[in-house]
């Protein structure tokens, strides 16, 4: 069989024994893919040295905001939230790495990007709650339930780095 269209056998897999495989779900939303902030972002979660195993564009249906945002729903927010997180493309992004959930909220910065410290995503790059740029999952669990909510089987790699132990010991 030619390699040229088996992306994955290019790159050797190692089945991680020794890697961590908390994953969080990480979403730039469409005001961040709007302003042509994509390449900023990712390059963000790059170099700090999580593995990116799903990434896509994609245009959510309001079924789908609904349903990740189903927490919120009591909010007097939510229908606006679901009316941003639909009213254009959004990037798709399964991270995986040790303490992935809680380092990518930090990069990320609180909610508000007025009180969000100069430095992270959000206190760089944003002024309003309601464009807020970016979503990262706020529990491990949540990494896993909202992954599952944003990929179909088959649209996540499973692949380990090259530079691994470059970043691990
Ligand atoms: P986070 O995204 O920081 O985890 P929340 O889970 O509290 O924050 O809220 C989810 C999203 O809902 C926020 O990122 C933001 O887009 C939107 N949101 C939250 N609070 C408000 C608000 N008061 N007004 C408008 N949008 C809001």
């Amino acid at each position: 069989a030619s390699l040229s269209h088996q992306c994955g056998r290019l790159t050797p897999i190692v089945r991680a024994s020794q890697s961590s495989t908390e994953r969080s779900y990480v979403m730039i939303k469409p005001d961040g893919v709007q302003r042509g902030l994509v390449g900023e972002i990712i390059s963000r979660f790059e170099r700090k040295g999580f593995t990116i195993k799903g990434l896509k564009l994609f245009s959510c249906p309001a079924a789908l905001a609904e349903e990740h945002y189903k927490d919120l729903s009591s909010k007097p927010f939510y229908p606006k939230l679901v009316k941003y997180i639909t009213s254009g493309p959004v990037v798709c992004l399964a991270l995986e790495g040790p303490g992935v959930v809680a380092s990518a909220r930090k990069l990320i910065g609180v909610t508000n990007p007025l009180q969000a410290e100069p430095g992270t995503i959000r206190g760089d790059l944003g002024i309003e709650t309601g464009r807020n740029v970016i979503h990262g999952s706020d529990s491990p669990e949540n990494g896993e339930r909202e992954i599952a909510l944003w990929f179909k089987e088959g649209e996540l790699c499973e692949w380990e780095p090259t530079l691994t132990p470059w970043l691990r010991e």
